[in-house]
Parts: C-alpha cells; sequence; structure tokens
C-alpha cells in the first residue's frame, strides 16, 4: 500500500510499504477514506520528539472496514468507522474508568498508546491506504450508514481534534453562562471556542496572530483577539472590564512563542494565569512532553518550565492536563453531527489526496494563509 512515512525533520515521503494484516483475533482492518494532518503531528514533522524514521505518520483515520478478526463481535464488514487517536484495550483499569488516554497495556512502560505517534507504543499510523485497529471492538467508532460519506468531513472531526477541543473545555470546569478564553486558534483551539458556544458561554474569546484562524474564530461566533496588536491579557482585561475570563485553554503547548518566533514554553500558561479570574479553571490541552532535545534552555529540554505557579495557587485556579479520552465524547458528538447540530468541518481548508501529503506538511508548517486543516483522502 500507499503510506506517508516520516524520514527525518521536515522529511517525509508517500512510500509503497507492506499492507498492514490481521495479527490478532480482535483487530480490525480499515481502508482508510479521511485522515487529517494534526498540529501534533508538527512537533514529530519539526523534528521535536524521538520519531523513529521509517514510521508511518497519523492518527486522526477514519475509513471503512475491510476485513476482521475471528475474535470480533460487533464491528462488522462494510461499517464506515472513526477511529479515536488512542489506542487502548477496554479491560484495564484506566480504560475501565473511562479513561483510555492512560491505557496501561497497549503501550509497554507508559500509559497511553496513540497511532504514528513518538512514544506512544509501536502502533503505525493511518495517513495510509490501510490501518490495522487493534481491539476494534472497543475502539470504532460506528458511524450512521445514511451520511458517513455525505458528512464525512465532520465525522473525521472526531478521531482526535473535536473531542480534544471538547475536553479541554471539561478540563476548564467550564459551566454555561461563563467566560472563557482561548489561547491558539489552530483546529483545536477553534474547536475548544466552537465546544464553548454549543454550550452556552457568555462570551468566548480566542487568542491567536494568524488573521485566517482569526476570521474562522469570528465566524462561529467568538471574540477574536491578535497578540501581535498587543499583549493579551491586556486585551482580556479590557474585554472582560476587569473581570478576566472565568475559564481558560491551553491550545498551543509546549513550542509557544512570541510573534517574532522566540520560543517561550511557559508563556501561554502564564498568560492564562494572568487572564483567568481567581477559583477559575484551566483546561491545558496543548502538548507538553517529559523530554524535548531540540528545546531553547537545559531545564525545558526535561520538560521542566518556568511556570508562575505562586500565582496559580494564590489565585486558587483549578488545572486539568493530559491526552483527550476521546471515546468519553465521541458517540455524543457523532449524534450531534447527525442531526445536524453540529459542523465541526468549518475549520477544513484543504481535501487532498495522499500524494499530496509531503506539499501540504510544508504549508501547515508554515502556517501559511489559509492552510487551517488539511483532510487526506486516501482512496479517492
Ligand atoms: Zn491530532
Ligand atoms: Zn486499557
Amino acid at each position: 500500500m500507499k503510506a506517508l512515512v516520516y524520514n527525518g525533520p521536515r522529511d517525509v515521503s508517500v512510500e509503497t510499504v507492506p499492507d498492514p494484516t490481521i495479527e490478532r483475533p480482535t483487530d480490525v482492518l480499515v481502508r482508510i477514506t479521511d485522515t487529517n494532518i494534526c498540529g501534533s503531528d508538527l512537533h514529530m514533522y519539526e523534528g521535536r520528539t524521538d520519531m523513529e524514521p521509517g514510521r508511518i505518520l497519523g492518527h486522526e483515520n477514519q475509513g471503512v472496514v475491510i476485513e476482521i478478526g475471528d475474535g470480533v463481535d460487533r464491528i462488522k464488514v462494510g461499517d464506515h468507522v472513526c477511529v479515536p487517536f488512542n489506542v487502548a484495550c477496554g479491560f484495564c483499569r484506566n480504560c475501565d474508568s473511562g479513561l483510555p488516554n492512560a491505557c496501561l497495556t497497549v503501550a509497554p512502560g507508559r500509559a497511553g498508546g496513540g497511532y504514528g505517534y513518538a512514544d506512544m507504543g509501536p502502533f503505525s499510523g493511518g495517513q495510509a491506504e490501510l490501518l490495522r485497529v487493534p481491539y476494534g471492538d472497543y475502539n470504532c467508532l460506528r458511524l450512521p450508514a445514511d451520511d458517513a460519506e455525505e458528512k464525512a468531513n465532520d465525522y473525521v472531526m472526531l478521531a482526535d481534534i473535536w473531542p480534544t477541543g471538547y475536553h479541554a473545555v471539561e478540563l476548564s470546569k467550564f459551566m454555561p453562562g461563563e467566560s472563557i478564553v482561548i489561547f491558539g486558534a489552530g483546529p483545536v483551539g477553534l474547536l475548544s471556542a466552537y465546544t464553548a458556544v454549543l454550550r452556552g458561554a457568555t462570551q468566548v474569546m480566542v487568542v491567536d496572530r494568524h488573521p485566517d484562524r482569526l476570521r474562522l474564530a469570528e465566524s462561529i461566533g467568538a471574540i477574536p483577539i491578535d497578540d501581535s496588536k498587543g499583549p493579551p491579557v491586556e486585551q482580556v482585561m479590557e474585554i472582560t472590564k476587569g473581570r478576566q475570563a472565568d475559564r481558560g485553554v491551553d491550545a498551543v503547548g509546549y513550542q509557544a512563542h512570541e510573534p517574532d518566533g522566540h520560543e517561550q514554553p511557559e508563556m501561554v500558561m502564564n498568560n492564562l494565569v494572568q487572564s483567568v479570574r481567581a477559583t477559575g479553571g484551566l483546561g491545558i490541552i496543548g502538548v507538553y512532553v517529559p523530554r524535548d532535545p531540540k528545546a531553547a534552555t537545559e531545564d525545558a529540554k526535561h520538560g521542566a518550565i518556568d511556570f508562575d505557579f505562586g500565582m496559580a495557587w494564590s489565585k486558587a485556579q483549578t488545572i486539568g492536563t493530559g491526552q483527550t479520552p476521546v471515546k468519553r465524547y465521541n458517540r455524543h458528538l457523532r449524534d450531534l453531527i447527525h442531526v445536524g447540530r453540529a459542523h465541526p468541518s468549518f475549520i477544513v481548508s484543504h481535501e487532498l489526496p495522499l500524494t499530496e501529503a509531503p506539499n501540504a506538511y510544508e504549508h501547515f508548517d508554515r502556517r501559511d494563509d489559509g492552510w487551517t486543516k488539511v483532510v487526506l483522502k486516501p482512496a479517492a
């Protein structure tokens, strides 16, 4: 089959590789119809992880089941399925508690597995024609046959970024009638904003510096804040008339940088502490890593950042962190799409064949204007 292979920093190519096969009776084989390029793929693309050359990228995957193992009961050949980026067993202590993001059995030595991702187990990614899904009954979300194709670009957002955007809002302990400030208007930040709008926020403020992303934020009823035009904390103060936001989301992560490019991994966390009110909540969904060999400072190489914990503590803010348990949300969010109440595909800027993936990575990595979200279509 054809697949997008990671060769090294800013070097990916479409190669012919062996087809995946059913390796265990609980496996499902999916012919990929839709697979997104994610902002977190860029950490690997840029060489900011321990990703091994030769691996296939892609953790936001959707397609049609073409083969099932003998031990698969629920999923059938021909089903349209969206596959959560978490690879999880469904039977360990954490999966049992509704936290498949921290599955204890699939990736030896760590909590949580993922497709085509650094330090998340041996699983191949789905930016390819075929994908092997372990524990298929548990991991596949079935899509309604009557609109799976028509709404493919909406449903594929259930693999990661809409549940992730939703989880960020949950981590902040947001309640209807509150305000929220979201740092980062990439796909996750935009879908955090979309979630907050759907769930009845009074004010949704979105901080970014790219006009195309800020326009999308505005298009769903959020207030755009351009941090290249002035300190974002001051802008939040002005918009909230000095009250600060009730809740805040970090949808940027450890590669946070000033508008001039100067990297400062703690910048968004500290801006959140300042722009969220005392006893408010912070949802930290942007990726932070325990090892970052290319970091700007010695501390940051070991995941240590200069976080203003004193201010966060004295404001009695709550802080929620970590990857998303996609399965906690994807069924409900799928049904909102199915009945026409939600259209998360508003962020999609490009639908491209797999052969265009290397070029798409280049544009997305440069944050080129208009490249807000790429959906690859390997089966097209
Ligand atoms: Zn993703
Ligand atoms: Zn598990």
